[in-house]
């Protein structure tokens, strides 16, 4: 799969998806990922990308012109067309069923706005699928994209040890994690269940659906009710 993130900030991207689990993805080529700065697409002399609000109001709106020349200068030679994302809080909740589809495409471009965000006209021409990560607003869409390129880069083959480490996380079907323990096996007087220690893995497994099933039932309600109904 190949990402692309379109932001007025590309390092700050980079130093978050150079480390760690993404990072080592990147290195073994599970997936290709490029953070472009939409400076660089400023057809302005002094290389601004924002102006005033129409109408009036506070804090600078991104120019459409270095946004739209970004986007398509990734298509330039002619290749696949790219999936657009723009992050934005007016946009579907993200979802891990979302995340499911979405990390089944190759190609994939996110747009991150800033400042009061972007220019009506190119969310208009580009009609980009829209997606927030919360009923709250950022200051910029870089934080954003990054949990959303997080979320689908972990589902790609060979990027977590097996696929059992995301099968069986909260959210993947419909219910929350269990408890998980390590070493010590007591710690506080606090006992690892015993269950866990017993190396009886039917037992085991019993033991994590029903705990799974009390918590989300406990924490969220409402996941809870979807998931028996279904
Ligand atoms: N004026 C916009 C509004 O009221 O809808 C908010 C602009 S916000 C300050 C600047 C940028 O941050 C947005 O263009 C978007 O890219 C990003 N952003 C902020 N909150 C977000 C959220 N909850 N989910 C996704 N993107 C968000």
């Amino acid at each position: 799969m190949k990402i692309d993130i379109l932001t007025l900030f590309p390092e700050m991207c980079e130093a978050v998806l150079s480390e760690s689990i993404i990072g080592r993805a990147r290195s073994a080529g599970h997936v290709e990922i490029n953070c472009h700065n939409i400076r660089d697409y400023s057809t302005d002399k002094h290389n601004h990308v924002d102006d005033m609000p129409y109408g009036g109001g506070t804090g600078m709106i991104m120019q459409a012109q270095p946004i739209y020349d970004a986007f398509m200068d990734l298509t330039k030679n002619g290749e696949e067309p790219y999936h657009l994302i723009y992050m934005t809080p007016q946009g579907k909740t993200l979802t891990q069923e979302r995340v499911k589809e979405l990390a089944k495409l190759d190609k994939i471009a996110i747009l991150c706005g800033h400042y009061e965000g972007v220019d009506e006209r190119v969310i208009d021409e580009l009609e980009p699928e829209e997606i927030s990560i919360g009923d709250y607003v950022l200051t910029g869409g870089e934080l954003p994209a990054l949990a959303l390129t997080d979320s689908i880069c972990r589902m790609l083959p060979g990027v977590l040890r097996n696929d059992e480490a995301f099968s069986k996380e909260s959210h993947f079907d419909g219910l929350l994690e269990y408890p998980q323990y390590t070493r010590p096996p007591v710690w506080k007087g606090r006992e690892v269940p015993e269950v866990l220690l017993s190396g009886h893995h039917e037992n085991i497994s019993k033991w994590q659906y029903e705990q799974s099933l009390e918590r989300t039932k406990n924490k969220r309600q409402d996941m809870y009710d979807k998931f028996v109904q279904n």
